[in-house]
């Protein structure tokens, strides 16, 4: 499979590595948002959500707190953001499953935060009502 974060898993592809157990590896996004910003990959390859293994993600989301605060304190970020999509249409551009860790400094000025403009109107109440009863049924 042509897949580049396999490939920089395996280190056939070059990266700069900041953290790495036997699941899991953290290194620096090579187009950043902000200084710092660095993907979190299962080493095994999964597309996305849908079907990752649980185990996994649940390793993934360790190691992600664990890198969060240590970026943070070691480059005075301000805040952290964590994102992360699922197919093209939600804007996964590679399909290997990754999270963003983005630190977010006071007048980074980039446009990554949602704001009330981005948001729909405030919904319904009965149409909220019906979707989560939709969906809770199929949980
Ligand atoms: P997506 O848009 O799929 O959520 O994010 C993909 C991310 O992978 C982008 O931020 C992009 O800069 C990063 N990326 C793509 N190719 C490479 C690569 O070869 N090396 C590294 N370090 N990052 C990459
Ligand atoms: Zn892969």
């Amino acid at each position: 499979m042509d897949c580049i974060f396999c490939k920089i898993a395996k280190g056939e592809i070059p990266s700069y590595r900041i953290y790495e157990n036997e699941d899991v590896l953290v290194f620096l996004d090579i187009k950043p948002f902000t200084k710092g910003h660095c993907l979190v990959i299962p080493k095994q390859h999964f597309e996305n959500i849908f079907d990752i293994d649980e185990n996994i993600l649940q390793k993934i989301i360790v190691v992600t707190k664990k890198v969060s605060g240590i970026i943070k304190n070691t480059l005075n970020a301000d805040g952290i953001r964590l994102s992360q999509s699922n197919g093209k249409t939600a804007g996964q551009e590679v399909m290997h499953f990754h999270l963003h860790i983005i630190p977010r400094y006071k007048d980074d000025n980039i446009p990554i935060n949602p704001t009330a403009t981005l948001h729909l109107p405030p919904a319904d109440s009965k149409d909220l009502e019906k979707l989560a009863k939709e969906i809770k049924s199929k949980i």
